[in-house]
């Protein structure tokens, strides 16, 4: 197999270019798991990187390179005091040896339905950097996501991610059958801020989305626990796995809506 290191930005954009069939690696913590199957035609290592490890405040934004590690938002000042969901997030998230080498671009990238960061970024409404050859674009998160597995990327990397800082209630929570290295049977994050709620979750749809009927109706009406049940049994479609049921799932999400009003409410 090809192995291709980019000594930086601008030439990890030409190796793309030039190798569209191959795959990008940061930490690997994903990729690993599937290095041998015959889907891997070569690989661009993006690991070193070290312009897009960064975490900066702007005025009214907080930019985060995407190969920043789950550890260093973990211990950042700056998220733990505004994006205080990204934080309780990443403190949930694999175990410290995982944290270390696994970034926030690979887990976005990854496009797995059971990953833990996406449903904070598409609450937070997060933009995103695309880094092509020619050019730069930015598109609000939920445009990266088409369907399973399948992202909106052409021949690009993800540079980095805008999140705006608007003073906002929050609510994480993520259910498995551990404490430590867990990987969720349903998990919830949601915002609450001046242009209304905004809601996601992980492990109930094949690929992380906001939950767009349950928002419609906790911003425009007065709601009782059966319309919300209604509206949330538009907005996804569980499967059962050996992690846990569909009813399970379903249940459970609309508990822990139920539970994030309520202590939005103190
Ligand atoms: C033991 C274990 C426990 C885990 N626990 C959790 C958990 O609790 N929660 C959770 O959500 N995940 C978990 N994971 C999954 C994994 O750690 C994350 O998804 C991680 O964030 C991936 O980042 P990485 O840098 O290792 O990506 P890599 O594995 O290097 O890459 C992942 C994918 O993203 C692509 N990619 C990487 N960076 C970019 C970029 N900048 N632009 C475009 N594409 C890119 C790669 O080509 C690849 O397809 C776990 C994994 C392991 C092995």
């Amino acid at each position: 197999m090809t192995y291709l290191r980019a000594e930086n930005t601008t030439h990890a954009t030409e190796l793309i270019d030039a190798n569209p069939s191959f795959t990008l690696l940061h930490g690997g913590s994903d990729l690993a798991l599937k290095i041998k199957s015959d889907s891997i035609k070569g690989i661009i290592d993006i690991s070193h990187l070290h312009e897009l490890k960064y975490i900066k405040q702007n005025s009214d934004t907080l930019e985060i390179g995407a190969l920043t590690s789950i550890t260093t938002l973990l211990h950042d000042a700056n998220i733990r005091e505004y994006l205080p969901l990204l934080s309780e997030a990443c403190s949930s998230f694999a175990s410290h040896q995982i944290r270390n080498v696994a970034s926030l671009g690979g887990n976005i990238a990854n496009d797995s339905p059971v990953a833990d960061l996406i449903a904070p970024l598409l609450v937070l409404r997060a933009e995103v950097v695309l880094m092509s050859r020619h050019k730069k674009r930015t598109i609000p998160i939920h445009e990266l996501f088409q369907g399973f597995k399948k992202l909106n990327l052409n021949r690009e990397l993800i540079g980095s991610f805008t999140i705006p800082l608007l003073e906002h209630k929050h609510y994480y929570r993520k259910v498995g059958a551990r404490a430590n290295l867990n990987i969720s049977k349903v998990s919830l994050a949601i915002v609450h801020n001046r242009d209304g709620y905004f809601l996601s979750g992980a492990s109930v749809n094949p690929y992380v989305m906001r939950f767009r009927h349950s928002e419609e109706l906790l911003n425009t009406q007065e709601f009782s626990k059966e319309s919300l049940q209604e509206a949330l049994s538009k907005d996804i479609a569980p499967s059962g796995s050996f992690r846990s049921t569909k009813e399970y799932r379903s249940r459970v999400l609309l508990n822990m809506i139920i539970e994030a009003l309520e202590s939005f409410k103190q």
